[in-house]
């Protein structure tokens, strides 16, 4: 295996001959054999053998750039020191421990910390593993809340694979299969947004938002009556589902309709969260006060799985039979590395090199949209980037084959990049110096031209 040394950004990305190379190749047949047959759907077509920072060595020494950063769960790339040392001293006095059962003072400072960062509408911590239980939980604290069986979820959002989180996700309908026949209680509205919506710019005397006129006056009206709706489940920049950002004036309406109908606002931050969109959170973006927010990712710091439900006292203070969480939430190891990432985003400016990187995504992608006709679209918010390929621009009709060629063409040159069911996504570690972002996306423009230039 090539040695450490290897792994350095002026050397990378590196790949020689085809994709996979024989050693993945082996490995790859191997995985079939003994995995379920779904298991590697969507895997890249090689096998890791390390990480380091953003670059993956795989099983035959080829180098790539990492612009998927695990799904956005790793801030600040692969396995740095410090948090694996905050990690390892926790694992070392503790093992694991059920913190349901038997507590310890990192998760009561953890607890505080999370408080003091986000919205002052919320004031308790219910504990989880990972984003798929958080999102798992707040479903369920919403209707214990409110005693109303009805979720409203969004056309693009992502929430997870369980049967719960599948049925309130509607990122593509592969991911609710066998769930949406099943499980009842949720109702979606299409996701605020200015790309390829069917909706007129909001008429005048209605609620300031297209989206929001049409859950009041359609949904509300012909099929859902708002009184069995507990609240709203939204990621509040769409994530997996294409980076999209909502108008200003949906938040406004959105608010207004909550409280209209007593509904409580849960916001998704589990892949937004922790700096991706250039904010802590993505709620300061539009000051916003929430019922709920659900964390997860990057709230271990690439380093160990954990996540959280945020409440008002109103939903978590008033109220404790609803029985959440699983043995591994929060084990101590993972409340440690948690507050360790909290003070590296502080120390090290991370959020203001978010910045430098939005600024080198929106100027090497964005004119892309002018010079292809098969990019309907590119949008930038933060270290997150949402790239839209179309069989042609007036019909912003998808074009998933193209995507998957670029997909390939851009890993042909070393570079990962997540090719999600809706649009390609770009998501950068926060702490990748604006250089290296730069040369990636070089390599992302020459096989835009390569497979889509005349
Ligand atoms: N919510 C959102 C917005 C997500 O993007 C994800 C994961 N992509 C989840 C929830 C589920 O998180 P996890 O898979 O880490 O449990």
């Amino acid at each position: 295996m090539p040695s450490k040394r290897d792994l350095t950004p002026n050397e990378a990305p590196r790949v020689s001959g085809p994709l996979p190379g024989p050693r993945s190749q082996a490995e790859i047949e191997a995985q079939r054999a003994v995995f379920y047959a779904g298991q590697t759907h969507g895997s890249y077509p090689f096998v890791a053998a390390r990480k380091s920072g953003w670059l993956v060595e795989d099983l035959d020494g080829n180098v790539f750039v990492d612009l998927v950063s695990s799904s956005a769960s790793v801030p600040f790339g692969a396995g740095r020191e410090d948090l694996v040392e905050a990690a390892t001293a926790q694992l070392l006095a503790f093992g694991n421990e059920d913190s349901h059962v038997v507590t310890n003072p990192l998760m009561t400072q953890l607890a505080r910390r999370l408080l003091d960062l986000t919205p002052a509408s919320l004031t308790r911590v219910d504990l989880a593993l990972n984003g798929t239980e958080a999102v798992e939980s707040a479903v369920r604290f919403m209707r214990r809340a409110t005693g109303r069986p009805m979720i409203l979820g969004f056309y693009g959002g992502y929430h997870g694979e369980s049967t719960t989180t599948a049925g309130l996700g509607a990122e593509h309908h592969e991911i609710g299969q066998g769930v949406r026949g099943l499980g009842g209680g949720f109702a979606h509205a299409p996701y605020p947004r200015a790309y390829r919506t069917l909706f007129a710019p909001p008429h005048p005397g209605g609620s300031g938002d297209s989206t929001v006129d049409f859950i009041r006056d359609q949904m509300l009206f012909h099929a859902i009556d708002p009184a069995e709706v507990a609240g709203v489940v939204i990621e509040p920049v769409l994530g997996s589902g294409g980076v999209v950002v909502p108008p200003d004036g949906f938040w406004n309406a959105l608010n207004e309709l909550c409280e209209e109908h007593d509904w409580l606002l849960c916001l998704d931050e589990v892949k937004t969260g922790f700096g991706r969109t250039g904010r802590m959170f993505a709620s300061e973006l539009w000051d916003l006060q929430p019922d709920l927010m659900c964390l997860g990712k990057a709230m271990g710091g690439g380093v160990m799985p954990i996540g959280a439900v945020l409440g008002s006292e109103a939903v978590l203070g008033t109220f404790d039979d609803v029985s959440t969480g699983s043995t591994w939430a929060w084990l101590p190891a993972a409340c440690s590395v948690a507050l360790r990432s909290l003070e590296v985003f502080e120390a090290e400016g991370v959020l203001d090199n978010v910045r430098a990187l939005h600024q080198v995504s929106e100027e090497v992608l964005v004119p892309l949209v002018d010079r292809y006709e098969s990019i309907g679209d590119v949008r930038v918010q933060g270290c997150f980037v949402g790239i839209e390929l179309v069989t042609d621009k007036d019909a912003q009709r998808r074009a998933a084959d193209l995507q998957e060629a670029l997909a390939a063409a851009i890993l042909r040159r070393g570079v990962l990049v997540d090719s999600s069911t809706t649009t390609l996504n770009v998501q950068p570690s926060l702490v990748m110096d604006p250089a290296s972002l730069r040369a990636a996306l070089a390599l992302v423009c020459e096989a835009v031209d390569e497979v889509l230039g005349d």
